[in-house]
């Protein structure tokens, strides 16, 4: 069993993971650090999903790092080429050597006694356990699980005798030239899917119980190209990236106080680019407001354009039974399928899984409030990455990054070691996640939640998270400093753990 000890131990070499190491590097080069990522490969999503057509839904101006620009001219961007850019990330920055592959976080365990986490990994390649120790751990872990897909129990399914797909696992060899394909879904990826199936299938149907918001952006963006002649890329990114901040804000607040207007622009949007007479309250009209869910991103119009050609059609209707040679639906009607595609959706999993516990006592997460979106109340020394809901994950994740190594400069200008978010003493709670999709509902129980009022509240509001997590204070009512060995804190006993205390409170300079 090898062991050692790291300042500061990032879980995860995805997106987030491999940013949260180069801000670590550039602002805080003292430290030392390492990743533990369970897989073999760097990339998180952007290596795990394979599925024809894979590619972002928000532009790659805020998706991209804030340290990196984003050049290649496509603003919508295949999977290959994000996963190239978290990679070339790495390399650049020399994080790639600081990570150790095949690490599978399972637990950690707060001493406030020595001011420490032990963290326990399995390594899935040996089968060995590697025990390390750290004063800060910071996972960046996503927020599904990547073992397994969300797939429904699907009356008949056992009979159906084509080739049954989940995105999550899909198969290098899967031949679906001139076949008949349905895909089972109505998000992102549903939507990404059906237009790449439809230029070599048979033909594909998008089969969907309800439908999505789906709307059309350009995958190219006018301004970065035109800037990208006049200006180096240093110094365009910054321009276009805020530029399509502050619309994505507007769009969202826009939403949120007119969702009947923007419910309207949608519709209307959808009509022009669908044959005349489509049905479009059946297939694009949701019941519920623009915004309760994520709204589903298509380029240039793609699923549109194949759904015109004739190559792909969307049917709005519940499955009653898979049949030996494809779906029955609940209308009667019967789609024959060679294959199909399960995009039904994710498992969502908080904290890769791993089991936290704070002097002896485990962490019920369901009962923890996020403090500013990613520490824990009554967690100490702790940050986790969770993305907008509502923007590019990385905008908060940058953020979130940012933040740490302001505090890792705080504790050390000031002579402290622990840092303990202590739970708002009322007010309402609400879940972390604020969408209604199926995958958040169906987990929302076993997640942190959020508090009423900042810092407990999450805004989903980038703008106003720069001014919070950039430039605000790091001292407030939410949060304790304290040092190793210090006396715990008897009252009020924080509701947000087992049995667990959170080190007593000492001044702050
Ligand atoms: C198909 C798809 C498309 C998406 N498109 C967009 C988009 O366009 N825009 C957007 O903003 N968001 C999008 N998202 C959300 C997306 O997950 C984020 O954009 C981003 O990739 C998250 O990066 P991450 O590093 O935080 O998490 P991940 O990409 O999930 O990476 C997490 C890493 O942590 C590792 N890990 C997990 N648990 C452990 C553990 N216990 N021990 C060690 N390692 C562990 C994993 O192996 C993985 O490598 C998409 C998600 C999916 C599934």
């Amino acid at each position: 069993m090898a062991s050692d000890h790291v300042d500061v131990l990032i879980v995860g070499a995805g997106l987030s993971g491999i940013g949260a190491a180069v801000h670590l590097r550039r602002n805080c080069p003292e430290k030392t650090y390492a990743v533990l990522e369970a897989r073999g490969a760097i990339g998180g999503t952007w290596d795990l999903f394979r599925y024809p057509g894979i590619r972002s839904d928000s532009d790659m101006y805020t998706l991209g790092y804030s340290f990196k620009p984003w050049t290649d001219p496509k603003a919508i961007a295949d999977g290959d080429s994000i996963r190239e850019y978290v990679r070339d990330t790495a390399r650049e920055h020399d994080v790639e050597r600081h990570i150790r592959f095949h690490h599978r976080v399972v637990r950690a365990e707060w001493d406030s006694a020595i001011a420490r986490w032990t963290v326990h990994a399995h390594r899935d390649d040996t089968g060995e356990e590697v025990v390390l120790t750290c004063a800060f751990l910071f996972t960046c872990s996503g927020y599904y699980r990547y073992d397994e897909g969300y797939t429904p129990e699907f009356p008949g399914v056992d009979r159906y005798a084509g080739q049954l797909v989940h995105p999550q696992h899909w198969p290098d060899d899967l031949d679906y030239a001139g076949k008949r394909v349905v895909v089972i879904g109505s998000g992102a990826t549903a939507v990404t899917l059906v237009p790449a199936m439809a230029e070599r299938a048979a033909h594909v149907t998008m089969l969907q119980r309800s439908p999505t918001y789906v709307i059309s952006l350009p995958s190219r963006d006018v301004l970065a190209d035109a800037l990208r002649r006049w200006l180096p890329a240093k110094a365009a990114y910054p321009v276009v990236r805020w530029k399509n901040v502050l619309l994505g804000v507007a769009n969202f607040q826009l939403s949120r106080c007119a969702p009947g207007v923007v419910r309207k622009l949608l519709r209307r949007a959808a009509k022009g680019r669908l044959p005349v007479g489509y049905d479009i309250d059946r297939h694009f009209s949701p019941r519920y407001n623009p915004w309760d869910q994520r709204l589903c991103v298509v380029p240039d119009g793609d699923l549109f354009a194949a759904v015109r050609a004739g190559r792909a059609a969307v049917v709005t209707d519940t499955i009653d039974t898979f049949t030996e040679h494809g779906v029955r639906l609940t209308s009667g009607e019967e789609l024959p399928a060679d294959v199909v595609v399960t995009a039904t959706g994710l498992n969502l999993l908080a904290l890769g899984g791993m089991i936290l516990a704070v002097d002896g006592r485990e962490v019920d997460l369901a009962q923890t409030v996020a403090y500013k979106g990613m520490m824990l109340s009554g967690v100490p020394n702790f940050a986790m990455t969770i993305g907008y809901t509502n923007a590019s994950w990385t905008l908060k994740a940058d953020l979130v990054a940012t933040y740490v190594c302001r505090l890792l400069r705080h504790l050390d200008a000031t002579g402290q070691e622990i840092v303990t978010p202590v739970a708002p003493a009322a007010g309402e709670l609400a879940p972390i996640i604020d969408l209604k999709s199926g995958y958040v509902l169906r987990a929302v129980d076993q997640l942190p939640k959020q508090g009423a009022t900042t810092p407990w509240r999450l805004h989903q509001n980038y703008p106003r998270d720069v001014l919070l997590m950039r430039h605000g204070r790091l001292t407030d009512s939410g949060v304790r400093f304290s040092h190793a060995g210090a006396p715990t804190d008897d009252s009020p006993a924080d509701p947000t753990l087992r049995g667990a205390r959170p080190p007593a409170d000492t001044p702050v300079a």
